[in-house]
This record gives C-alpha cells, sequence and structure tokens, in this order.
C-alpha cells in the first residue's frame, strides 16, 4: 500500500493509498458538506436522481437544478440548487440526504475530488470541517470508492465525453446549437419525445423493439441519445 503524497502542498492519493475517513451522523460536521455546495451534474447524475424522485427531467431540471450554456462552446452546464433561504441542498433532510442510494457522483466521492492525471485523488476540503477524516476508519482509495458505487457513474461519464467527434472543437466559432444538442442528454424526456416522430425513428433506424427496450430501460435511452448526439455533432461538423 502506497502512502499519500503532498504534490504543491496538496494531498495526493493513489487508488492504493490508505484513506482514513468515515462519515457518520454523530459527527458535529454532520450535513454540513451539503450545504452552499456546488454540484455539478452529469447526464447520470441528473437520470439517476430523478428517477429516485419520479419526476420528468423537465421537471427535475426546473425544480432542482440551475442550468445554462457556458462559454462560446454553449456547453451545458447543470448545478444541484441549493435552498434560496437556507442554502441547504433541498434533498438534505436532518438524517441526511434523502435520496442517498441515487446521490450524484460528486457526492459519493466527497471528500475526494479529482485530479486531471488519471487514478490521482486529492481532498476537497481539510480536516478542520470533514471530521471523519480524523476518524481512525482506513482502506485503500480504491476500495473506498468502489464502496460508495462510483463506477457507474465513471462509466456513463465516459460515454459521454465520447459524443464528441475527433476534431470537434466545441469552443469554435459557428458552433451554435451544439449547447441545445448536447442538452438532449440531461433533459432525456425530451430526446424520447423525438424518437415518437417515425421519420427520426427510420433515420436512426430505431426498430420497435428497441423503442419498447429505451422505453423500459432509461439508461439505454440516454446510451441511444449520447449516439444520437454524436450524430449530430458529426453533421454539424461536416456542414457548419
Ligand atoms: S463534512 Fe465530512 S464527515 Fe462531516 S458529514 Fe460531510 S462528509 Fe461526513
Ligand atoms: S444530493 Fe444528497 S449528498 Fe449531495 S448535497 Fe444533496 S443532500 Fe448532500
Amino acid at each position: 500500500m502506497k502512502p499519500e503524497t503532498k504534490e504543491n502542498g496538496k494531498i495526493r492519493f493513489s487508488t492504493q493509498s490508505i484513506f482514513h475517513f468515515k462519515c457518520h451522523s454523530s459527527l458535529p460536521c454532520f450535513t454540513q458538506c451539503c450545504r452552499d455546495v456546488n454540484i455539478f451534474l452529469t447526464p447520470y447524475d441528473l437520470l439517476r436522481l430523478r428517477q429516485a424522485l419520479k419526476l420528468s427531467s423537465g421537471e427535475f431540471l426546473r425544480k432542482h437544478t440551475i442550468h445554462y450554456l457556458a462559454g462560446a462552446g454553449q456547453i451545458p452546464v447543470v448545478q444541484l440548487a441549493m435552498d434560496p433561504e437556507t442554502l441547504y441542498c433541498k434533498l438534505v433532510t436532518d438524517e441526511g440526504c434523502s435520496v442517498y442510494e441515487d446521490r450524484p457522483w460528486a457526492c459519493r466521492m466527497y471528500p475526494l475530488d479529482l485530479v486531471m492525471r488519471e487514478g490521482e485523488y486529492t481532498l476537497i476540503i481539510g480536516k478542520e470541517r470533514c471530521l471523519g477524516l480524523l476518524e481512525k476508519s482506513s482502506m485503500p482509495v480504491n476500495e473506498w470508492l468502489d464502496g460508495q458505487g462510483v463506477q457507474p457513474y465513471v462509466l456513463m461519464e465516459q460515454a459521454f465525453q465520447s459524443v464528441m467527434p475527433p476534431g470537434y472543437d466545441p469552443a469554435k466559432a459557428g458552433s451554435a446549437g451544439i449547447g441545445k444538442i448536447l442538452f438532449l442528454a440531461y433533459d432525456l424526456d425530451r430526446f424520447a419525445g423525438l424518437l415518437q416522430d417515425s421519420k427520426v425513428r427510420s433515420f436512426y433506424e430505431i426498430d420497435d423493439e428497441l423503442l419498447r427496450r429505451v422505453e423500459e430501460d432509461k439508461e439505454l435511452l440516454l446510451r441511444l441519445a449520447f449516439q444520437y448526439i454524436r450524430n449530430q455533432l458529426e453533421e454539424l461538423l461536416e456542414h457548419p
């Protein structure tokens, strides 16, 4: 097992580093990390959350997020909304997260954060505020992450990141419209609505069997949305 290291004064963990941490409701900091925090959502985060809350994608986006298209590339940014008065996440209760089984990727990782170099992590917060970091309980980082159920989130985000065709520069002028296309991955019910058009189904070779399966399996629908988005972006690349 490797110990943690430091780079420019910041802690660096590898997947094999021993991580001392235990979060529980008797700590004085309990739920403080769910207040006034920026949680950026992936399309898969949004799908899990809105299924847990039994909301349509549009309802979830309206009630629980701040979302906008950012920069020249008009890339969608979707953030979990905090209560404007208390600044707490609207999904937290005195007992903790009300959607714990479906909490977002960033909440699963907390207090770890990704570093640009793959397989490396840092701490997003210090031991003075996240008291669970002072607990004796320890395990290798990769075991802890497995226990948090991050793997499906990593895989789905890798699939989403691959929707950009090679050579596509979202920041390039002339990319207007990209944001709306990418946003379909978040507003999945709107994508499902597009599939009701037989011309769209025929163009993308979606037969009745596939249509039936994606109606039942929203993760499959999300993967189909990724394919659709990639095709649309390739079109934009060829005919800007
Ligand atoms: S601040 Fe750390 S220890 Fe405290 S509730 Fe949040 S994750 Fe758990
Ligand atoms: S989703 Fe759950 S864990 Fe994440 S900030 Fe909200 S209440 Fe906390």
